[in-house]
């Protein structure tokens, strides 16, 4: 199993979709099982907006011993999503290459995405593929949980599905589970629920082939080495994803960046970029990735033998 549960430092899981979904069913479920093991559990949750398929999210954190409610932007370590575009909104609480991404590739499209109020109009959707956000994360997993329930008859156990997905990355007995599911789910439907649960489960542990990548548009990449931090920062934009917001160039601390005349976000200081992501968790379309490379021979070489 992948995730630690007995250090000091609290394990923190984010549960995200929109309302009528069953986000917090997932967070009950896994606070309870935690809090049975004998951890301290925190839970806290946002559904303000849930009856109007706004979105919801609880957090969930357990350990030894846990200080605060809500996890820290950075810090999560598993990633839930029952909705896909939750899913990539809440991408960059995820530990940078270290967290798990489990999601359901199902969208539910807001009335309010429509561009314009004519017929046949054109919705805003983010056009980020399962493979895009693998690449992007620790371990990533995309999977069809709201058809896999249609066809256990409900396609409301889409969430116990995830469920079972999740229960793959933290170190709980699968009988521990399904007791605990089982307190969660209507009676009648708790043959149900264990089906999804281990369906969920099963896809994990054998995940199919991803699809073959379309022709997908290549991000222009621009790489500075600092000698002085021992640092390659590559920032890396997907011209074809930027609309032209302008966020990235006004919150820049470095006003490094600036729109070019087909009004696409470009870097134009390379040599000023400190790497800080802002423009990267701002920008509202995911065109902005920042990386940046330790020097590992040049780290080595300043080594005291
Ligand atoms: S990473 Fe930070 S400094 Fe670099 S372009 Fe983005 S916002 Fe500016
Ligand atoms: S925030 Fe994103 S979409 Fe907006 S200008 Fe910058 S790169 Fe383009």
């Amino acid at each position: 199993m992948n995730v630690i549960s007995d250090q000091m430092a609290p394990t923190n899981v984010l549960i995200v979709g929109v309302g009528g979904q069953g986000v917090i069913m997932v967070s009950k479920v896994l606070a309870r099982l935690c809090q049975v093991k004998g951890f301290q559990v925190k839970q806290s949750e946002v559904h303000g907006m849930a009856k109007r398929g706004g979105g919801v999210f609880s957090h969930v954190r357990f350990g030894q011993q846990v200080w605060s409610p809500t996890i820290p932007k950075g810090e999560v370590d598993i990633l839930v999503a029952l909705e896909w575009a939750e899913g990539l909104r809440w991408l960059n609480h995820l530990k940078r290459h270290q967290g798990t991404f489990l999601s359901d590739t199902q969208q539910i499209v807001p009335p309010f995405s429509c561009r314009d109020r004519k017929r046949g109009a054109r919705l805003a959707y983010p056009e980020e593929t399962a493979r895009d956000v693998i690449e992007m994360v620790g371990k990533g997993f995309a999977l069809d949980a709201t058809e896999m329930a249609s066809e256990l008859g409900n396609a409301k156990a889409a969430n116990t599905i995830l469920l079972g997905a999740l229960s793959t990355a933290l170190d709980f007995a699968l009988d521990d589970w399904l007791e605990v599911l089982d307190e969660f789910v209507p009676p009648k439907t708790k043959a149900l629920n264990r089906e999804a649960f281990l369906k969920g489960r099963e896809w994990v542990e054998n995940p199919p082939e991803l699809p073959p990548e379309d022709d997908k548009p290549a991000p222009a990449v621009h790489r500075v080495t600092h000698p002085e931090i021992q640092e390659t920062i590559a920032l890396e934009i997907t011209e074809s994803w930027c609309k032209g917001c302008d966020i990235c160039v006004k919150m820049c601390p470095q006003r490094c960046l600036a729109l070019n005349g087909a009004q696409v976000a470009t870097l134009t200081d390379p040599d000023a970029c400190t790497a800080c992501r802002l423009c990267e968790w701002l920008c509202p379309d995911f065109a902005i990735r920042v990386t940046a490379e330790i020097e590992e021979a040049a780290a080595t070489l300043e080594k005291p033998q």
